[in-house]
């Protein structure tokens, strides 16, 4: 391809609204631009990776026995209601009528559409087990769209569906999935490890996200020192301390004016964070729930959802809801007296002696409080897990990262079929319902992460797997006949090989067209010379590597090497 024929829209500037290095480097890249929040459009040369990737996702899908389908992304309310999702999905969803007042939404996921094919196409037990995906457009209208195309509100996603007579079918085609995402991970050459996921309230029996690993992920990640172990923070298990046993002493309520946080409670009993108890309420749809955990410790949110049993949103309660339930000003809200529709207390509070609560009254706390003598409720594992506590599996010491979700893998069991209705009859002519698995790959994100983990000061530094194109010429001196004449020769050769060439054939500087080519990541530069005249050019790599003077005919055999050694097949 022509550079001169191209529209390139690389920026020397660093874009201010750009926070993370994926993010800055699309756009000074020229692979996107920003039309809206979270909305984005994929300028030529980003568009040639989406399709790459694209392309990698659809072989490996194709390989592991799954049919790709196409659904519309304009979904009609019926289908979402059968599912009880029109409600239960919230503000997320994009909704929309028609001209006949009819309702609608843009497809944010497509469980509710395919389990509606299923039930129309598939009768029988001889049809499964069956995997149909697509690579679509998804629509969320996330509550902090952000990180470019890491959370955006109009992306692309591979999403998979199959459909199984029994448990054990579904074991085997989650099982194809989880090693067609490894193949697919590692052929775009990004480093996703592979963590046990939260399954929510309903879900079925197992789930599995793929992180990378990245300072600016929205998630926490466990691993274990020592075993495999390693799980999203909101699935992971914490295991209660114990406190050391006291003999229960006499409640005692204390005046405490000007303590809000634990920190300052601390410090005005001049007692450790491990002898307070925090409440905080929450809005849970309609109801009000207060959670009890150590003064130390986090709420984990989603042990608190599925513990409620398919909450649909759960926020931080209002100041007003915070006053009702409580009678006093936010910061004094303790168990004993509270009125809420459900106190959630973890484990470990219920294990504490003489401790410390909000007393329900402004400027009051109480201490001295026991689980069991001064107040009920429900007793479970509400927190999360914290760096250096022990492995669920092996006891040893866990560390925890941050990471981004690329992709995941889910059991959905009967979900969606018992709720829709979807059934096919089996061997003994029983009418059953299909047994479903779903699996995601964010394809827009996995472009961004893909940049995340290879770049440096000067640009991108794509894999070759999934590079826009694979080798860039250089022409130095447009003005001089001979270099132009033999880097079209090599851009000719080169394409009949099946290599994709950046022709920089513009009246630019040799300077810009370096920076363009570090910046766009192209993984080999070939640059033609002033040594042209004596069969020699100068050679590359985009990641590391000194720039060499080599004969025309080397340049072959390297570009071939670095094929070889990506395991990409040439066309001759
Ligand atoms: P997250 O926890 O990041 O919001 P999710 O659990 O909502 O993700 P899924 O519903 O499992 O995501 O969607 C499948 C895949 O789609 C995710 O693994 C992720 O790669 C991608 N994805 C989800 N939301 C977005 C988004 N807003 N922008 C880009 N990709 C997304
Ligand atoms: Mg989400």
């Amino acid at each position: 391809m022509r550079a001169s024929k191209m529209l390139i829209s690389t920026l020397r500037e660093v874009p201010a609204e750009a926070e993370i290095e994926s993010h800055k480097l699309m756009l000074r890249a020229g692979m996107m631009r920003k039309m809206a929040a979270g909305i984005y459009n994929y300028m030529p040369l980003g568009l040639k990776v989406l399709k790459k990737i694209e392309d990698i996702v659809r072989e490996e899908m194709d390989n592991a026995g799954a049919q790709e389908f196409l659904a519309s992304a304009l979904l009609p309310s019926e289908l979402w209601k059968e599912s009880g999702r029109w409600d239960a999905y919230g503000a997320e969803m994009f909704r929309l009528t028609d001209r006949n007042s009819r309702e609608f939404c843009l497809g944010p996921t497509h469980e509710e559409v395919f389990t509606d094919i299923a039930r129309n196409e598939i009768k029988s037990y001889k049809q499964l087990p069956l995997n149909l995906y697509q690579i679509q457009t998804k629509y969320r209208d996330e509550r902090r769209p952000r990180f470019g195309v890491m959370r955006s509100r109009e992306f692309i996603m591979k999403d998979a569906y199959s459909f199984d007579k029994d448990q054990e079918g579904l074991d085997v085609s989650y099982n194809k999935m989880y090693e067609a995402y490894v193949k697919i991970f590692n052929r775009c050459g990004l480093d996703a490890k592979c963590v046990a996921a939260d399954s929510g309230a309903i879900g079925g029996s197992g789930s599995a996200e793929f992180m990378v690993k990245s300072e600016v992920g929205e998630d926490d990640v466990v691993f274990c020192t020592s075993c495999d172990y390693a799980a999203n923070i909101e699935k992971a298990p914490a295991t209660s301390e114990m406190a050391e046993k006291e003999e229960l002493k006499e409640l005692n309520k204390i005046e405490t004016p000007h303590t809000k946080t634990i920190e300052d409670l601390a410090k005005l009993f001049n007692c450790s964070e491990k002898k307070i108890a925090k409440t905080l309420i929450y809005r849970a749809d309609d109801k009000v729930v207060a959670v009890m955990v150590r003064g130390d410790r986090e709420v984990n949110e989603v042990k608190v959802s599925n513990a409620l049993g398919g909450v649909i949103e759960l926020d931080m309660a209002s100041e007003s809801m915070v006053k009702n339930a409580t009678n006093a000003e936010v910061g004094f809200a303790g168990p004993i007296g509270i009125k809420v529709d459900r106190l959630l207390v973890d484990t470990e509070v219920a294990n504490m002696f003489n401790f410390i609560v909000g007393a329900n009254e402004t400027g009051f706390h109480i201490e001295n409080v026991n689980y069991g003598r001064d107040f009920e409720g429900e007793v479970s594992d509400f927190r999360n897990i914290t760096e250096g506590e022990k492995c669920p599996v092996c006891g040893k010491e866990i560390t925890i990262a941050r990471g981004t979700e690329v992709g995941h893998i889910f059991k959905l069991g009967t979900k969606y079929s018992d709720a829709m209705n979807a059934t096919f009859i089996d061997e003994n002519g029983k009418t059953k319902p299909f047994i479903m698995g779903c699996y995601g790959i964010g394809v827009t994100r996995t472009m961004a992460s893909i940049i995340e983990q290879h770049n440096d000061e000067n640009g991108i530094i794509w894999p070759l797997s999934v590079a826009p194109y694979h080798v860039s010429i250089i022409i130095a001196n447009m003005k001089d006949e001979t270099q132009i004449t033999l880097a079209e020769k090599m851009h000719e050769e080169l394409e009949n090989m099946g290599i994709e060439v950046f022709l920089d054939d513009r009246n630019e500087r040799a300077g810009v067209k370096f920076k363009d080519s570090e910046l766009m990541g192209i993984p080999m530069r070939i640059t033609v010379g002033k040594k042209v005249s004596e069969g020699i050019v100068e050679f590359k790599l985009r990641n590391g590597g000194e720039n060499e003077n080599i004969s025309i005919e080397d340049v072959y055999n390297k570009i071939k090497d670095e094929f070889k050694k990506a395991s990409i097949e040439l066309k001759r």
